[in-house]
């Protein structure tokens, strides 16, 4: 041991200026793409131009025969609820542990949302799953957490057995696949979001995918009025003379962004693959250091690897709090280790417990408490988060925050007390 702990007044183990991570990676090709795009036009009322081409290049990249882009992620996932006709008097099985932007749409669609809690990688279990199916029940919504793919072959299974659709919210896991099969085509529709940190960015943006026409259209008069749905939905199809409001909302992408998503896709699957060496690597050095669970990805999946969730088993270094552990993580220098906040088990939020007062139909339908999903709660507060990094040259940064754990924990004991 040559320096004591940083946070006890030793030199920190990182000394790296920052930032330590930045996403999504900006090149002067993106430079050159957004400028000209400027000069080809920044407002696109059809499928033309870069819309048609990112769309045309998510569709092909997922195999599924539509894609359709929206100025969200939240906005792709109301599209999609809407397109599969989802509304009040219905109930959805959701994740426990998600991002809240999973769920929220629903309530605006006055479908109840019921809560399922996650296994040991956070994601929805479909044990729990079906203990909450009802007559009421019309799906099943799956985020893949932090990029690891969900077990959406036994949801899948369970959504055919019952009669109920299965939906993805791939926003955590753009390329991500179980078995060489993408995420995002394993139900009747998926919605991922393009905002900055995601594993595909565009700044902001989203969009959805699905096989099916009906969603389609469905999803087109939700948020694409007018001129869209006049030149995509056919004349004989029975919605058709709604084509000029759809639904009266408004979810077009900017052509700015969707330009910065296409010139990132381009290079998804490099950054992926340069993710997973890196994440293979780290995972090796931080599972032989005792108090940390590194997280496990099924034989023949791929992750996105959007984090590196970590598991801390505090019981494995005398007690010591993961707020401690943290802290002095932190003062080494790894500035990136997150304790994730906004993204909690949704039990605990406001909105979750007395949703009355900002959506009064769904008053007293639903009211969820602290301690109602154990594995989630438990999952969210012994979670500590690292990003993924995707360059050989970000090695020795990545080298420097494994060095780091190493310090802290091997001399846990200054810690405690
Ligand atoms: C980011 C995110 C959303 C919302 O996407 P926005 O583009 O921010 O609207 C929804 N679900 C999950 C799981 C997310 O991570």
């Amino acid at each position: 041991m040559s320096s004591p702990l940083a946070l006890l007044g030793g030199t920190p183990s990182v000394t790296t200026p920052g930032p330590h991570f930045a996403w999504p990676p900006i090149s002067e090709q993106t430079a050159k793409v957004v400028t000209d795009q400027l000069a080809a036009g920044i407002s696109v009322y059809d499928r033309s131009g870069v819309i048609e081409e990112l769309e045309d290049a998510l569709a092909d990249y997922h195999g599924v025969r539509y894609a359709l882009l929206t100025s969200s992620g939240t906005a792709a996932l109301y599209s999609m609820y809407a397109g599969c006709e989802l509304g009040p008097g219905m109930e959805a099985i959701v994740p426990a542990y998600t991002f809240f932007a999973t769920v929220t749409p629903l309530l605006h669609l006055g479908v109840v949302p019921v809560l399922a809690d996650c296994d040991e990688n956070g994601n929805l279990d479909p044990r729990d799953v079906v203990r909450r199916i009802t007559a009421r029940t019309s799906a099943i919504v799956v985020t893949h957490m932090w990029g690891t793919p969900a077990d959406v072959a036994t949801l899948r299974a369970i959504a055919d057995e019952h009669g109920l659709m299965l939906l993805e919210d791939g926003s955590h896991a753009h390329g991500a696949s179980v078995g060489g099969r993408k995420v995002g085509t394993f139900g009747r529709a998926s919605a991922f979001s393009m905002n900055g940190p995601k594993p595909l960015s565009a700044g902001e943006g989203g969009f959805l995918l699905t096989d099916d026409e009906e969603v389609y259209y469905r999803a087109l008069l939700h948020g694409q009025y007018n001129k869209r749905c006049r030149n995509e939905i056919p004349s004989e199809y029975p919605l058709y003379r709604y084509a000029v409001t759809g639904m009266g909302l408004k979810h077009r992408i900017h052509p700015l962004a969707a330009r910065i998503g296409l010139d990132q896709l381009a290079h998804l699957d490099e950054y992926l693959d340069g993710r997973a060496r890196v994440a293979a690597m780290m995972n090796e050095q931080l599972a032989e250091l005792p108090g940390i669970v590194t997280p496990k990805l099924e034989p023949g999946d791929r992750s996105s690897w959007y984090g590196l969730m970590l598991q801390y088993r505090g019981e494995e270094l005398g007690g010591l709090p993961v707020e401690r552990l943290y802290e002095a993580l932190q003062a080494e220098g790894c500035w990136e280790l997150d304790r994730p906040g906004s993204t909690c088990p949704l039990n605990l939020l406001p909105l979750f417990q007395e949703p009355g007062p900002l959506f009064p139909e769904l008053a007293g339908s639903f009211a969820y408490g602290p301690d109602d999903f154990p594995q989630a709660e438990a999952f969210h507060r012994s979670v500590l988060k690292l990003p993924v990094w995707h360059r050989e040259e970000d090695m020795p940064l990545v080298n420097g925050y494994i060095e780091a754990f190493r310090k802290v924990i091997n001399n846990y004991e200054g810690l405690l007390g």
